[in-house]
């Protein structure tokens, strides 16, 4: 053999001759039929804490090694290198494929009765990747079929607590005599059986048919008491599912405890996934929705939680190497690869629509199971997941605690996302710098709602990455190289259409007034009318206007079509606007304090139609017509960046304080809870961060 070849479409056969153990891979030395030994590194298999080594590698196990690398090590052996789990096919003891020579050495055949024993005391003492195997022998040495069926029942069991949910099922379903509707079968093991058919398709998210198997049970079965907390939680998922009703309170529980991966179903809303001419696939709207629209709630296909970033340092650590690619992936996303290597082997048909995702151009190793094993390419499985994780929070709400109501630093923030995870849906989302809809997470849930108003067959878009201040269009494309593609946003098109000169003056302005808000703590000492001149002289260096409508857009009432306005927000000004708002307010200039926020509101994106309130006590009766006319007004809103919500706040203290109308400070309470619900994922705990609106 070549070394650092993959020998592509050839096979041989190989004999463990130690113990299996474990550092990063799974090692032991085998040997070929010459009588060659060689050391084996079999990379992505279960954590040993949940398959050890020995499991897999034990002396005298023969298998069938497909496509070898053969590898240099660091130390200048040699050794075999295997990736792809399913490239080594293990025989049973009695193949014939297995030489004579071999065979004799190997342990007699098992009795099947005495092996599913020995697997019911692995049961007893929780080692499920022990039970499985001997299970597998008592299946394979079964002389009846009722040795058959008793020795699937029981493996059944142990794959499901092994996470292997489709042979779960496969084998409970094989435990079942072939009469139609099973009259022949044993009650006490119809029922085992049954109720671990559900517990599996609850486990691949079917949960109109696990229902089914526990509404059966609760029939025939009326005093097991595990049949109807089961059943309650069944119908609840199928309910969140249709309808997308969630606890979002509950969620919080679930994501308390470590690790945070919450019991809960995926709802798609009216979003669907289409080609997207230029960018390959894309999520669109199949219906209008409205901004705080839930459109996507999805539970993580694969997710890898580190621990509180101060409490771990790097979370658990575990490395993998990219032959390909010499990618070092350190942390969680190895930990990713090979949960999700794991995942595709043993429960393929949940796990193809991870194959369909972008994968940067990969060419795939042809798809040819063996022994009706899926073929597990782990190349293409860390391309795709490069191109697909994300970093998370625990949840939003703690990030915006910090983000808002803290005002910590947004980019890192980002960095010490320590938790990664693949969620498909969402993976359709495009990027764009100014998107209409925001992701959030509570755990292992993805929640993505509509921050805008849109009509049906829009593309869902969201920014990849936080927004960086007063940067280049150059440097902005740089961070989305990544993935491959150029912006073309609204915001990207104003950067590239901006000077070094305008970019040079930009940053002095804000430098001028980070100096003249920071002049003293006292709200009553700062130049504000010199702050307000600053910012005017910032916005004149902008072309276009925060927003622009269409002209045909303007009804003659005066109300415009709020969803055909073109933003391009300010992301360089929004707090520049709300700071200076808090300034105006604490100095009791209650008028100003909107005037200034709006403009804050304005610059992240949002559209604002409710008039400010008068400017002295004696316009307020001229005034309050207008208002009572916009009650009908909707609002429109594309929060770009984390700092909507606190901006909200803001504008509820000063409508609450400043508006006439208490109609309208309601509203504006109610915008606040949507922005909120738009950043964290829900509503439901809204006034709890957010004193106003109590
Ligand atoms: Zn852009």
């Amino acid at each position: 053999m070549k070394l650092e070849t993959h020998h592509r479409g050839s096979k041989t056969l190989i004999r463990v001759l130690t113990p299996g153990d474990r550092i990063n891979a799974a090692l032991a030395v085998v040997e070929d039929q010459e009588g060659t030994g060689v050391l084996l590194q079999l990379y992505n298999l279960p954590e040993e804490s949940e398959v050890p080594a020995d499991y897999t590698l034990y002396p005298g196990r023969v298998g069938i090694l497909k496509e070898p690398f053969f590898k240099a090590t660091s130390a200048g052996a040699y050794s075999l290198r295997v990736d792809h789990v399913n490239d080594i096919v293990w025989l049973a003891p009695e193949d014939e494929k297995i030489p004579a020579r071999w065979r004799q050495r190997l342990r007699a055949p098992n009795d099947s009765f005495k092996a599913r024993m020995d697997g019911n005391k692995a049961i007893g003492t929780n080692q499920w990747a022990k039970a499985e195997s001997l299970y597998s022998s008592a299946i394979d040495a079964a002389r009846s079929l009722e040795e058959s069926r008793l020795a699937h029942l029981n493996r059944s069991l142990a794959n499901l607590r092994l996470g292997r949910c489709e042979t779960a099922l496969s084998d409970a379903t094989k435990s079942a005599p072939d009469d139609e509707p099973h009259e022949s079968e044993n009650l006490s093991l119809r029922e085992k059986r049954l109720f671990r058919e559900a517990k599996a398709l609850y486990a691949m998210d079917k949960y109109q048919e696990c229902v089914g198997r526990l509404t059966v049970m609760t029939k025939e079965f009326p005093d097991n008491n595990a049949v109807k907390p089961e059943l309650g939680r069944a119908q609840a998922r199928l309910r969140e599912q249709q309808t997308g009703a969630f606890s979002f309170r509950n969620m919080y529980k679930e994501a308390a405890v470590e690790p945070p991966v919450v019991d809960c179903a995926t709802f798609t809303g009216p979003v669907e996934i289409r080609p997207s001419p230029g960018r390959g696939r894309g999520s669109f709207t199949t219906s209008a929705v409205k901004a705080g629209d839930l459109l996507i709630c999805e539970k993580a296909f694969s997710y890898c939680f580190a621990g509180e970033p101060q409490l771990g340092g790097g979370g658990k650590s575990m490395t993998l190497v990219d032959m390909d690619s010499n990618y070092i992936t350190i942390g969680t996303q190895a930990r990713l690869i090979s949960q999700i290597v794991q995942n595709l082997s043993h429960n393929p048909e949940s796990s193809k629509k991870f194959l369909d995702l972008h994968h940067g151009g990969y060419q795939a190793v042809s798809a040819d199971g063996v022994d009706g094993r899926p073929v597990v390419d782990s190349f293409l499985v860390t391309k795709t997941i490069l191109a697909n994780s994300f970093g998370a929070p625990r949840t939003s709400r703690d990030s915006f605690r910090s983000l808002v109501l803290d005002f910590a630093n947004e980019e890192k923030a980002v960095a010490s996302h320590q938790t990664t995870g693949v969620w498909i849906m969402a993976s359709y989302l495009n990027h764009s710098c100014v998107g209409n809809c925001c992701r959030s997470f509570i755990g292992d849930m993805q929640i993505i709602r509509a921050t805008r108003d849109m009509p049906a067959n829009t593309e869902l878009m969201f920014p990849y990455q936080a927004e960086k201040r007063l940067v280049s269009y150059d440097e902005t494309q740089k961070k989305l190289q990544n993935w491959g593609f150029r912006c073309e946003c609204a915001l990207c098109l104003e950067k590239k259409a901006t000077t070094e000169g305008t970019l040079k003056k930009r940053k002095g302005l804000i430098g001028k007034l980070k100096f003249i808000m920071g002049r003293s703590q006292d709200p009553y000492e700062i130049d504000t009318k010199r702050a307000l001149a600053a910012l005017d002289e910032f916005e004149a260096t902008y072309a276009t206007p925060v927003r622009t409508y269409p002209s045909a857009a303007t009804d003659p009432t005066g109300s415009v079509d709020l969803s055909t306005a073109q933003i391009t927000p300010r992301l360089d000004l929004w707090d520049a606007y709300i700071g200076l708002g808090g300034v105006l307010l604490n100095t009791d200039k209650n008028a100003e304090a909107v005037r200034v926020t709006v403009k804050g509101l304005e610059a992240l994106g949002f559209v604002v139609v409710a008039p400010p309130p008068p400017l002295g006590d004696g316009e307020k009766k001229k005034n309050r017509k207008k208002k009572k006319k916009k009650k009908t007004a909707n609002s429109n809103t594309a929060s770009t960046s984390n700092g909507g919500a606190g901006a909200d706040q803001l504008m509820v203290k000063s409508w609450g304080m400043a508006a006439t109308s208490p109609d309208l400070a309601q509203r504006a309470r109610e915008y606040a809870a949507t922005a909120y619900s738009m950043l964290v994922g829900e509503k439901e705990t809204a006034s709890d961060e957010l004193a106003e609106l109590r």
